[in-house]
């Protein structure tokens, strides 16, 4: 028998040294416990900045460290980048193996399971995902399957549509319940929504498409309905501990795949604060905190108070704030850290002069000695730094932007995307009709019929080069069916990849962009982008679905644009901030209507959601903090124009007392207006030169 090589000298695996971790040293008495806790459910709830998420790193790191194999363990955040810089944490303490921990979003995993379960639940494991964009647009083909597109009649819009589909979904509550709450208008519709969603379902099952919420249905089948019991066992098996950061922010669904990730061991650790809870909107309950002992009983409970994060004046500004809170379970925060200045309460004249403040007080902390990356700006909404983003490109200051609208809901991105969509699965209608519609002399009516003859020839590609487009379309049919051709050979050939995908598709679509959309060099830019994006990913499939379930909020995601240790400063909405800190923090557009938006007002569910959103923002900050609220701002609505000039409803006069109030000088002041020349010259200089010379 042949014997295993000997290697010499000795082949190692290299891995970065372990080193004791001295948990009693670097956590607190709570941190520890929590950290250390032996098997069994645990909940931790504590406020914001008493070192939840710094207490998972160390559970990870106590349990590896305990002989938990690295790849049992399920680390699950709210975005890939928070669970890759928890486990690059992870690493510093206990070496190189926590590489090996499986990080990821919800949704990232369910497709990770899906691709590898599916199959055989029924589900195909090509299936392509739906994003929230592309669910509308499928839900609007159901609309007019089910003979409701007619605009006469005042039926819902497909935003509306999937907004309840969605809601119902992730709260399982029913549609007519949701309608009553939120749409009692379109109540008398209520039997017609039941058939658009019965069409939707069955469209999307038909061409083997997954949205965002299917990922997580099916996740939860899977692990507990009876008659899927062999696979969820073996999709249960994969891990021996379950950890979950935020978990105000997680729904009923995600609640249930938990119970049922846990059937057998039950080492499920989650973390999470009620009073941080920011996400209602989508369906997520603070009751998955709540319920947690009821659930799991036996449950080990461990509650934080210290505030490590911020100065006391900051924390006093964020205690009294949150006070106001209508319901609260955790607890007033108390910090040792002493010292810092009261946080700044900054009235401005306009937005401009907000501007111009941000601007000079970042770049007066950073010659202070604060890294720009250590500074962020925070706002309610993605359009509201405009301003601010053109005088920092002005002033030559670069800055990075979380969230707000982004890079892939552009619409020439998604064009180029429907080409690899359809290439991926051939099944999806979305995509096509996207991608037809954009060939000159296509319109609606041809769309419709290519995709009928698609399906009727059950989605074989050949179907459409075989497919009679009216005359003016023939050029623009002929062209396609050879791109897409030339793109399914290149699957065969050696240097096959998304990048090189992409700039034979742009051979065909930069004529088109430059036709429909104006400004096409910012456009163009952005396909280059893509591209960029796109060289990194072995197939068209791992590309997909990467940018589907994560979509780079910035340039920097995916590992594209500037390195993060770039001295950077951060843009950032309120909710991307959830987690963060930095050393200084300025809120922006504290006026009521704008925080609170407006849109807001009128539910008290949702005044109170916006209160807790903005103890998020004032809680990231360390040792700064200013909140700007510029008046004299004037909006435009029903062709009045009006003043926003009311502070934001949350700085009551409690609060605005833990804040120093700055009025901002009017740094330019109009020169004097010269006096108007009077009739008689004070001195005729024409004369005194004439004189000069005269004898
Ligand atoms: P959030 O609610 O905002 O998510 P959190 O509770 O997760 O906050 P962390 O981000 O883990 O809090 O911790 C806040 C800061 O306090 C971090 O910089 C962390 O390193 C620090 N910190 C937490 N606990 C300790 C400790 N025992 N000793 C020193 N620093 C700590
Ligand atoms: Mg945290």
């Amino acid at each position: 028998m042949a014997e295993a090589p000997l290697h010499y000298p000795p082949r190692v695996r290299e891995v970065a040294p372990r080193r004791e971790v001295d948990f009693a040293a670097e956590l607190n008495e709570a941190q520890r416990k929590a950290a250390t806790h032996p098997d069994g459910p645990l909940l931790i709830v504590a406020g914001a900045g008493t070192g939840k998420t710094r207490t998972l790193v160390y559970r990870v790191a106590h349990l590896i460290a305990r002989g938990v194999r690295p790849d049992r363990i399920l680390l699950l955040t709210f975005t890939r980048r928070a669970a890759q810089e928890m486990l690059a944490r992870a690493e510093k303490l206990v070496g190189s193996e926590s590489r090996q921990v499986h990080g990821g979003t919800f949704h990232g995993t369910a497709h990770r399971l899906l691709r590898r379960f599916g199959p055989e639940a029924g589900i195909a494991g090509d299936f392509t995902i739906l994003d929230q964009g592309d669910a509308e647009d499928l839900m609007q083909l159901s609309r007019a399957a089910c003979g409701l597109a007619d605009k006469t009649k005042r039926f819902p819009k497909k935003e509306t549509l999937h907004h309840v589909y969605s809601r119902h979904v992730n709260t399982e509550i029913p549609v007519g319940a949701i309608l009553r709450e939120e749409y009692p208008r379109f109540i008398e519709f209520e039997d017609d929504f039941a058939r658009v969603f019965a069409d939707y379902t069955q469209r999307k099952q038909a061409r083997n498409l997954v949205d965002y919420d299917d990922l997580l249905l099916y996740w939860a089948m899977l692990v507990e309905s009876d008659a899927a019991r062999a696979i969820g066992d073996r999709i249960g098996a994969l891990y021996d501990h379950i950890l979950v950061d935020e978990y105000q922010d997680t729904n009923v669904l995600q609640a249930r795949i938990l119970k049922g990730m846990c059937r057998v061991h039950r080492n499920l650790t989650v973390v999470g604060d009620d009073a941080q809870s920011i996400y209602a909107f989508r369906g997520a309950t603070i009751r998955n905190i709540l319920d947690f002992p009821r659930e799991f009983p036996g449950a080990a409970v461990v509650t934080l108070e210290q505030n490590y994060r911020s100065t006391q004046p900051i924390l006093d500004a964020s205690n009294t704030l949150i006070s106001r809170a209508e319901e609260r379970f955790t607890k007033e925060l108390y910090t040792t850290r002493t010292g810092g200045e009261r946080p700044w309460l900054v009235t401005a004249q306009d937005e401009p002069q907000q501007t111009r403040f941000v601007v000079d007080r970042i770049l007066e902390l950073h010659e202070a000695g604060t890294p720009l990356r250590e500074i962020a700006v925070l706002f309610r909404a993605g359009y509201m730094s405009a301003d601010l983003e053109v005088e920092l490109t002005a002033r030559n200051i670069p800055f990075e932007k979380w969230g707000g609208l982004k890079f892939l809901e552009a619409a020439h991105v998604k064009d180029v995307l429907a080409f690899l969509r359809v290439l991926e699965n051939p099944r999806d209608e979305v995509s096509w009709y996207r991608l037809l519609q954009l060939m000159p002399g296509i319109g609606e009516t041809t769309a419709r019929r290519a995709i009928e003859a698609l399906a009727d020839a059950n989605w074989d590609p050949g179907a459409f080069a075989r497919f009679t487009p009216p005359a003016r379309a023939r050029e623009a049919h002929a062209g396609l069916v050879q791109l897409l051709d030339a793109l399914r050979r290149s699957d065969l050939e050696a240097e096959r990849g998304v990048a090189r995908d992409i700039l034979r598709i742009r051979a065909l679509y930069d004529d088109i962009l430059r036709a429909r959309y104006d400004r096409e060099e910012p456009r163009l830019a952005d396909l280059e982008r893509l591209q960029a994006i796109a060289d990194g990913f072995p197939s068209r499939a791992d590309f997909l679905a990467a940018i589907t379930l994560d979509p780079p909020a910035s340039s920097t995601d995916l590992g594209f644009g500037s390195e993060s240790e770039d001295d950077t400063l951060i843009l950032s909405t309120a909710h991307s901030a959830k987690g963060k800190e930095w050393d200084a923090v300025f809120l922006i557009w504290a006026v009521d209507g704008w925080f609170p938006m407006s849109r807001a007002l009128g539910d008290d569910d949702q005044i109170e959601e916006e209160r807790r959103l903005m103890y998020v923002a004032l809680t990231r900050a360390r040792d700064h903090l200013a909140v700007t609220v510029p008046f004299n701002v004037y909006q435009t609505r029903r062709g009045a124009d009006y003043s926003l000039s009311q502070m934001s409803r949350f700085l009551d006069r409690g609060v605005v007392r833990c804040f120093q109030q700055v009025v901002l000088e009017a740094t330019e002041t109009l020169p004097e207006p010269e006096a108007p020349p009077s009739a008689a010259p004070v001195v005729d200089l024409r004369a005194l030169v004439r004189n000069r010379f005269s004898t």
